[in-house]
């Protein structure tokens, strides 16, 4: 029988769980776009900005998903022709570097697979061997939506210094920012780029690029730049107009501000990393006790490795359609598919999901979740160890 009605929780890594709050802003007449209160309110939101990015310099706000982000932050910093080394730990990481060869930069794929991090050693023999510094740019995401790794910044970072190869670093934190610990500055990252979604809060539609004193030289130094790219206005504009390059996104930056308020003033950065680290650990705990019988593993085996707002699941295909589906037509809950996980249409491609365990969520979410897949489980004959729910609440309370 569907138990479906009631709340649905889209449980998928992006878009997330809007608070109410952050709705509610956004239900009110449109406001002047010349001056007056939305004005303020973009002044104020900047500073907010630069302090989950762990930064002191630029940030640069456009009307753009995720991918308008990625050329976004490409458009500034290389020009044709340039190469750019891409380190791909699935598919978002992947996604960046396509995303530049269609602008015509040359990228240079480094894959290191579908369930692990970079490996520095082979990174770094690849900067040494670059003594012409045709590399420029060097692009890789935190976290990587579709594996759920999480990727050392500061440790790549150390990596590049040790070879003292110049390339910019450039990190995509889409997945991630407000939910897990970023600092760009101490961590000597040169541009990062965000998207208002998932740690967010906020609908999809604009997304932001900061960048520092050396992105901001490579953009000087490029001899024509797309105008509406350009990240010199939007980062230091004369005008009010020059933030977004036109009409404000006015409603998205109600919700953005409402967003802020919550992340940044009233629970803190730190109160909500560790909010997703406990939450993400019993997601964890109850995939180890699935996973002592029949096939459902942790994508991610290493747990220093795995992501704190989303979490890669194998499973025999097909069942992580089967489960998806029952979910969502019976319990009221959206699981996220298997993003690049296995070639779409494929059968294989039948034997992957993904939880989402970012931005508003709280305990009896993720728990709720937990909860509803351990009865699909059951519902469908799936094999799975017991205990699942057990050993997660066992995380919560004890946190
Ligand atoms: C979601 C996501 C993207 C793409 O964002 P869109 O808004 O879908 O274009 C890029 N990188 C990462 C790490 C993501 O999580």
């Amino acid at each position: 029988m569907s138990l479906a009605n009631g709340r649905s929780y889209l449980a998928i890594p992006g878009p997330s769980v809007m608070p109410d709050r952050v709705l509610q802003a956004m239900h009110r007449p449109a406001p002047n776009i010349y001056s007056g209160e939305l004005v303020d309110l973009v002044a104020s939101v900047v500073p907010d900005l630069k302090a989950i990015a762990g930064t002191k310099h630029n940030v640069a706000i456009y009307i753009a998903n995720g991918h308008g982000i990625w050329e976004a932050a490409l458009a500034n910093t290389l020009a044709p022709g340039e190469t750019v080394l891409a380190l791909a730990t699935g598919r978002f990481g992947a996604g960046w570097a396509e995303m530049a060869a269609r602008i015509g930069i040359k990228p240079r794929v480094l894959d290191f697979g579908l369930s692990a991090t970079y490996d520095l050693e082979v990174i770094k023999e690849v900067l040494r061997a670059d003594t012409e510094c045709e590399i420029k740019a060097i692009t890789t995401v935190q976290v990587d939506t579709s594996t759920s790794v999480r990727n050392d910044i500061k440790a790549l970072r150390d990596a590049i210094d040790e070879v003292g190869h110049p390339a910019l670093l450039m990190v995509d934190c889409i997945a991630c920012l407000g939910c897990e610990e970023f600092r760009m500055d101490d961590w000597g990252v040169d541009v990062m780029i965000a998207a208002s979604q998932k740690g967010l809060m906020t609908p999809p539609g604009v997304g932001f690029v900061f960048f520092g004193p050396k992105a901001a030289e490579a953009r000087n130094g490029l001899n024509q730049i797309s105008a509406y790219w350009d990240w010199n206005p939007r980062a230091n504009p004369d005008e009010f107009y020059q933030y977004f390059a036109g009409t404000a996104p006015t409603h998205h930056l109600f919700a953005l501000r409402e967003a802020l308020t919550m992340l940044v003033h009233e629970e803190g950065l730190e109160n909500a990393y560790a909010r997703h680290k406990t939450l993400a650990r019993a997601v964890w705990a109850a995939l180890e006790a699935w996973g002592k019988e029949g096939s459902i593993a942790l994508n991610i085996a290493d747990e220093s490795l795995r992501s704190f707002v989303v979490t890669s699941v194998n499973i025999d295909a097909p069942n992580a359609t089967a489960l998806r589906d029952y979910l969502t037509e019976n319990l009221g809950v959206t699981l996220g598919i298997g993003l690049g996980m296995a070639p779409s249409g494929s059968p294989e491609w039948h034997g992957h999901f993904r939880i989402g365990h970012m931005g508003h969520v709280n305990a009896h979410m993720v728990l709720g979740v937990i909860g509803c897949i351990d009865a699909g489980l059951k519902a469908l004959n799936i094999q799975h160890g017991s205990g699942a729910m057990d050993a997660a609440v066992r995380v919560i309370a004890e946190a």
